[in-house]
This record gives structure tokens, C-alpha cells and sequence, in this order.
């Protein structure tokens, strides 16, 4: 089982026994990690997916708790389906999210495209996790994070989308998401990606199962391949996460983001890296195929 939990438990009590007449710490010496949200009525934008219902339906104060993650961004506020995840847990994913806020802007380079109080949404039966989904409020963010409970959830995936931004490419949205998510919690499953997963050999497997049709998506302006969704889908983010660490190692973050802002577009490419789209991805498949040492 992959049960993951920060050392929120150092966080909360002292690493060494306390002297007997030494002060409890007071609240300025250890991080807030949570408070109780004042209670306020929901008015969520409407959205059109297919979970808008399900987010209305949690927002309703008996269904959840809220709680407030103090932030640098007007911090966060946590919808809780009530008895999903014990204090430890809470706390952790508090840690979490304060940790997102702070180094995904510096990872990626990019100033946070939202910069005051977002929603997260937790929950046990649920809809996939999702980000750029309306928060409690008019005008307010939101995300949606499942398998917390489980430890696999993709909060560092979906914080990029939200905070870094997104362009015309599903395949290098996806695939710089993945990668900052590795980045922070290496090895760690989450969503469908499992434990331990090396991009590289999933995609070298996938590149050989599907259809030309399939690798022409990776790295371009628009949607993934149009096959057997399920199936397909996690082929193409793990061939997505793969692309993008060769064109990071090639060149730095900037570079990338040029190209991600632009779609995926094959001029940006060409500019951002002074080599032709078809160059860059002959060499990443060529790095697939070579023994790794
Ligand atoms: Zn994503």
C-alpha cells in the first residue's frame, strides 16, 4: 500500500521531550496549517461539465467541513466530504498545498495566474481530479482532488495547471503538470500514474501498441488521439511526461514555456529551440531506444 504521509506529525508535536517548566509553543513559533472557515453561503459559477451537481451538492455545509489553508495566494479553501480523512491527513494535505504554492511558481518560472483564495474540493466517490473549475465563490477558482484518502492524489499535478497556467496543447499541458508533480513527490503514485512510473519505458510500450496517428499528437497543438479513451488516454500522458523531460533536458523551463504558450506550435519550436519540431521528436524517440545505462 502506498499510504503517504508528510511528517506532519513533527509538525504538530516537539521532536524532543519538553523541559517541565518550559511554555507550550505559542502560535508565531509553528506554521498554521488550518482553521475552521467561517461559515458562508456557496455561490458557485456555473460550469458546464458534468460534475457541476456533484460540487453544489458538496458545498452544502452538511454534506462537508471547511477549513482555511493560509497561503502567500489569499489561501485555500478546503471542502471536505465530512468523515473522509482523519486530522493527520488533513493536516498533511494542508502541508501539501502550502508546499504547491510555493514552489510551483519557482519551478516553472511562471508567475501564479491566480492570485487570491481558491477551493479545493476533497472527496470520497467522486469524479476524476480536475483543475480551472469554479471555486465557492462568483469569479473564484477551483479544483477537484480525488484518492486523498489514499495518498494519490495529483495536487501537485493539478496546482500546475491552476497557478502555471495552460496553452493550446492538451499533450504539453499534461505533460509539464506530470512532471512537476514527479518533480515534488518522486515515485509517489497518483491518479492512474502508478508507483515508481518511468515515463520513458511506458512510452517506448505505447508508442509501439498504437497507431502513427497517436505519436503525431504528442508534443502538438490540440487533443489527444481520438481512440478507445481509457486506454489511450494514460498511453498518451505517459508519452506526454516523457516528451517534456526531453525537451527540460535539452533546455530550461523558458524554453518550454514559449512553446507551451504558443500551443505547441511548430514556429515556437523552432524559435524556442532552434531545431524543427520533427528534429526534437526524432531525438526523444531515438533517447527512448537507446539502453538506458
Ligand atoms: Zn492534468
Amino acid at each position: 500500500m502506498r499510504l503517504f504521509f508528510l511528517a506532519a506529525a513533527a509538525l504538530l508535536s516537539p521532536l524532543t521531550p519538553a523541559p517541565a517548566r518550559a511554555q507550550p509553543a505559542g502560535p508565531a513559533s509553528r506554521p498554521v496549517l488550518r482553521e475552521p472557515a467561517p461559515p458562508e453561503t456557496a455561490r458557485p459559477d456555473s460550469f458546464d461539465d458534468d460534475n457541476d451537481d456533484f460540487r453544489r451538492a458538496l458545498l452544502d455545509p452538511s454534506r462537508s467541513d471547511r477549513w482555511l489553508v493560509p497561503t502567500s495566494l489569499g489561501g485555500v479553501l478546503l471542502v471536505v466530504q465530512k468523515g473522509y480523512i482523519d486530522d493527520i491527513r488533513l493536516d498533511s494535505l494542508a502541508s501539501d498545498l502550502q508546499e504547491a504554492v510555493a514552489k510551483i511558481p519557482a519551478l516553472t518560472g511562471r508567475e501564479p495566474r491566480v492570485r487570491k483564495r481558491f477551493t479545493v474540493y476533497v472527496y470520497n466517490d467522486g469524479p476524476p481530479s480536475a483543475a480551472n473549475i469554479p471555486g465557492a465563490q462568483p469569479g473564484e477558482k477551483g479544483l477537484m482532488l480525488a484518492f486523498v484518502k489514499e495518498g494519490e492524489d495529483p495536487l501537485f499535478h493539478e496546482l500546475t495547471h491552476l497557478l502555471a497556467g495552460r496553452g493550446g496543447s492538451t499533450s504539453l499541458n499534461e505533460g509539464v503538470a506530470e512532471w512537476v508533480q514527479d518533480r515534488l513527490r518522486p515515485g509517489r503514485a497518483n491518479a492512474f500514474v502508478p508507483a515508481g512510473a518511468d515515463p520513458d519505458a511506458l512510452c517506448k510500450a505505447a508508442l509501439a501498441k498504437w497507431p502513427s496517428a497517436f505519436r503525431s499528437t504528442i508534443g502538438a497543438p490540440g487533443d489527444w488521439f481520438k481512440g478507445p479513451r481509457r486506454a489511450i488516454v494514460f498511453d498518451y500522458y505517459y508519452c506526454s511526461w516523457s516528451f517534456v523531460g526531453s525537451l527540460l533536458r535539452r533546455k530550461d523551463m523558458k524554453a518550454l514555456w514559449r512553446v507551451i504558450d504558443a500551443g505547441g506550435a511548430p514556429k515556437a519550436y523552432r524559435s524556442a529551440y532552434d531545431a524543427t519540431y520533427d528534429r526534437l521528436f526524432a531525438d526523444w524517440v531515438d533517447g527512448l531506444n537507446r539502453p538506458k545505462p
